[in-house]
């Protein structure tokens, strides 16, 4: 019954929402460090993994389980892994599988953060090589005897690259390398890259699926299917009798439990609340970017960036890829730095704020912000200029935000 619902019959009905221990409509906080157990004998099962159970926070979590459980349904996966922040869920994905002397083919236009990672990841000897356009035929050029990950965002923040899930997995496939995905600012109301081929999906839900801005988590959701080949795969060698599930195993036995980066139970609680409302929010948030930009790309002086805007490079995707919606993100152009912060400081309704998916339109510069480490190469391959104003659209009325924000790009005439 579960798997024919829809998607907001889904958030309500579904498993993750069924089987709290006395009856409770939404999961328990269970705000403790450990659990504990009558006798040394039951204890003992539990870390064997001889009886269900929870033994120490850090491992494992019945409000974080429930929050897990909740974004792997909506995914479509076998399993998922909570993390204290997006960071935390890409590096933990990316430690799982990569070791000294491996390779990432990695999309160009990620996050600052990602980017700011792999560039750690180089002292740990694991090399990232870009993909100005990742698609099938970037991968089979760059993939060599080394690599043993491509990872992406599906729709890149703020560049709004868009990757081509199903191409791009297939040619990894081809070479025995899973595709990772990034899908933060897709959300599986927009998109669900597992169903698309898909190896395992990554989420920052600080972002959109907690959607009220009140803590920071992030999540892997593994789709389970990926044939792995351990004499490739060597960091998984120990894991090989789990076959498709070595990359799940290997995560939360060993790297995500051994750094230490589990999600606060409060948070998962937070963010398991704010999923409730994802699909009002994300219809309303895409409709209310579509209005804006469109009434921006209107004006003169300045050049708008967004999905659904008919001249935008990635625009068939919307149609063939994305449900139709563009998401929550733009970005405009206004011409210099002293622009864009002109812009910005004469906003009566956007918050100045450093994040993106809240339910209230928040508006960054990033490349004196997000960018402010990166190389000016990596910002403008990110799409990130001196004059970019990047908004993350939210609920309010489309009216006032579009009115707002052509007062704000109006008083430029005397900049
Ligand atoms: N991935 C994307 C696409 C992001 O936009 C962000 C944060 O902005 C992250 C990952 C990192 O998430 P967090 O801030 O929760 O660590």
């Amino acid at each position: 019954m579960v798997d024919k619902m829809l998607f907001n019959t889904k958030l309500l009905h579904g498993k993750s929402t069924q089987g709290f221990v006395s009856g409770q409509t939404l999961p328990p906080i269970s705000q403790v460090s450990a659990f504990r157990y009558e006798s040394m004998e039951e204890l003992e099962k539990v870390f064997d993994h001889k009886k269900m159970g929870f033994a120490y926070t850090r491992i494992g979590n019945p409000t974080l389980a429930a929050f897990e459980q909740r974004i792997s349904e909506l995914e479509g996966g076998a399993g998922a892994v909570s993390c204290s922040s997006g960071m935390s869920a890409i590096s933990s994905a990316i430690l799982a599988i990569c070791e000294s002397g491996d390779e990432i083919i990695a999309g160009s236009g990620l996050y600052g953060g990602t980017i700011g990672l792999l560039h750690d990841l180089e002292k740990f000897g694991i090399h990232t090589v870009y993909a100005e356009e990742l698609n099938g035929d970037a991968v089979r050029r760059l993939v060599n005897e080394k690599t043993r990950l491509v990872f992406a965002e599906l729709i890149s923040n703020p560049s709004l690259k868009v990757v081509p899930v199903t191409e791009v997995a297939q040619a990894a496939h081809e070479a025995g390398i899973p595709l990772f995905v990034d899908s933060t600012t897709a959300t599986p109301f927009i998109a669900r890259p597992l169903t698309l081929g898909a190896d395992a999906v990554i989420h920052s839900t600080s972002k959109y699926l907690n959607g009220g801005g009140n803590s920071i988590g992030g999540i892997i959701v593994d789709g389970g299917k990926f044939k792995w080949d351990v004499s490739k795969h060597t960091a998984l060698a120990e894991f090989a009798k789990y076959g498709p599930m070595a990359f799940s195993v290997r995560l939360r036995t060993d790297i995500w439990e051994n750094l230490g980066g589990c999600m606060a139970p409060a948070n998962a609680f937070l963010s398991y609340i704010g999923t409730d409302t994802l699909g009002l929010r994300m219809e309303r948030i895409c409709e209310n970017a579509d209005k804006l930009a469109h009434a921006l790309d209107k004006l003169s002086g300045i050049e708008v960036n967004y999905l659904t805007l008919p001249q935008h490079a990635y625009h068939e995707y919307v149609d063939s890829q994305l449900g139709g919606y563009g998401g929550g993100i733009l970005s405009f152009r206004v011409g210099s730095k002293e622009r864009a912060f002109s812009v910005i400081n004469s906003l009566k309704y956007a918050y100045i704020a450093s994040n993106i998916g809240d339910i209230r339109t928040l508006v960054i510069h990033p490349a004196s912000t997000l960018y402010v480490q990166a190389s000016r190469e990596e910002t403008e391959a990110a799409g990130v200029y001196d004059d970019t104003v990047r908004v993350s659209v939210g609920i309010e009325d489309a009216d006032d935000l579009i009115d707002d924000f052509t007062q704000a790009i109006e008083r430029l005439e005397n900049i």
